[in-house]
């Protein structure tokens, strides 16, 4: 694809690499400048590029310094990372760069071949604004009690498709609020004051009721959702009367707790994990299912698997995300897997994105998978058109059995990125 019109600078002491780097952009039809040192770079920082192609170590400035210095400026431009540098030192630095913000594409360890040079210059798209716009305004507790009691919130849907049968009966519920003059505001925007106002049990069993009535819904329409999976977090819960509150809520439904998953995300509040181990335990004893969530980070640990009654766990989608390119994911991948199946638990990736993640993820043998490859959070009404319409068949049902059963069809390998 010609970069006709894109600009793009290069940060690199070495001149014969500078070099290399700029006839192969050249000729991709990239407007080059290429500077050697940090002055000159942070002095061309004030010019609107599209790509920067970054050495890690230049003179008079490290490869995190560098980092820190485009986040502090707002870089809005792409990144590709280059070092002479063990790889894994190279992967730590695109990490934090992401975490900071900045839009890293790809990395290349030097000495680097014209062909991988190709491929990532190829690959980078028009610039896009940074991820670390000024973050909106955090709403205050009255403003999400009003959410929650005056019926602003929204609950949407995302399939966990069976990657085994190619079938996706089973939803996550993740709550939104409809906020009058904002408009749809992810969770992070206010669970966190939910949670320090106490007002989370209220929320949890309000969107629990949302799903459980669109639940039934589909079970008139006769649309094949076996299960709904709602999110708790383990350090917010201390009620011992949640359990008893959640029963009452499916028998209103009319709903066996087996068609209900509690998902337990990270808890930060040690000390009420005795309290949160008797809620969910008291839940798995009358048929809800336990899914722990985010597995392998912050306190979604071993130890949490050990204590708590889990029927499922879910592979954070860090390590999903990084299956196809970092060996360390991979290993984590397919250890958690094996761990799951041998303490008898059922796996879902979250945060699936691409054929080729999937594709090793049932090589892997994970049970289940979840990400916008499949599709993204739908609200009740597009989770049902999703359901009925061709395009959920051939991304959920066909396309997986083919994957499962013959591999990639020509169709599908068109599609990986
Ligand atoms: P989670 O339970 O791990 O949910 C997965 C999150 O990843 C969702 O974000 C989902 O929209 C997003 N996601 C799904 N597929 C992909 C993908 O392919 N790529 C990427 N980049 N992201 C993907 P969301 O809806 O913003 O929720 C964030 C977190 O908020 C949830 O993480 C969960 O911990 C919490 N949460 C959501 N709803 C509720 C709720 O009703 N109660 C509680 N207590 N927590 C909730
Ligand atoms: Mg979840
Ligand atoms: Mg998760």
């Amino acid at each position: 694809m010609s970069k006709h019109g894109q600009r793009l600078l290069i940060v690199d002491d070495d001149p014969e690499i500078a070099s290399l780097i700029c006839d192969v952009a050249d000729g991709l039809g990239y407007e080059t400048t290429a500077v050697t040192d940090a002055t000159e770079f942070k002095r061309r920082m004030g010019d609107d590029f599209d790509v920067i192609v970054l050495d890690l170590m230049i003179p008079d400035m490290d490869g995190f310094e560098l980092i820190r210095f485009l986040s502090d400026n707002q870089c809005t431009a792409s990144i590709i990372m280059v070092s002479g540098c063990d790889r894994r030192v190279l992967n730590s630095a695109g990490q934090l760069a992401e975490e900071r913000g900045l839009r890293v594409i790809g990395t290349l360890t030097k000495p680097m071949s014209i062909g991988a040079l190709e491929t990532e210059l190829s690959k980078t798209p028009a610039k896009q604004p940074a991820h670390n716009q000024a973050p909106l305004n955090r709403p205050d507790v009255n403003q999400v009690r009003q959410a929650i009691f005056g019926g602003q919130l929204r609950v949407h849907y995302q399939p966990k498709m069976n990657l085994k049968t190619g079938s996706a009966d089973r939803v996550e519920a993740l709550v939104r609020w409809h906020h009058p003059e904002r408009g749809l505001l992810p969770p992070s925007m206010f669970l966190p004051t939910a949670i320090e106002a106490n007002l989370i049990d209220a929320l949890t069993l309000q969107v629990l009721d949302t799903a459980l009535d669109d639940l039934r819904t589909w079970d008139r329409l006769g649309l094949p959702v076996e299960s709904i999976a709602l999110n708790v977090e383990a350090g917010s819960l201390s009620d011992l009367a949640l359990p008893e509150r959640i029963m009452d809520r499916l028998s209103v439904h009319g709903v066996s707790p087996d068609r209900l998953t509690i998902e337990v995300t990270e808890s930060n509040v040690v000390g009420t994990l005795t309290e949160a181990l008797e809620i969910l335990a008291r839940l798995r004893m009358r048929g809800v299912r336990l899914s722990i969530d985010d597995f392998g980070t912050g306190h979604s640990t071993l130890t949490q698997l050990e204590r708590f009654p889990f029927s499922e766990l879910k592979i954070d989608r860090s390590f999903t995300n990084g299956i196809v390119l970092s060996p360390e994911s991979r290993a984590i991948v397919h250890s958690t897997i094996g761990l799951a199946q041998e303490l008898g638990l059922s796996v879902v990736a979250e945060g699936v994105e691409t054929y080729r993640q999937l594709e090793m993820l049932i090589r892997a043998g994970c049970d289940e998978a979840q990400g916008y490859l499949i599709t993204r959070p739908l609200a009740a009404a597009d989770l049902e058109s999703w359901y009925n319409t061709m395009a959920g068949e051939r991304t959920s049902r066909a396309a997986v059995e083919n994957l499962a059963t013959t591999g990639f069809t020509q169709d599908q390998a068109a599609c990986r990125p």
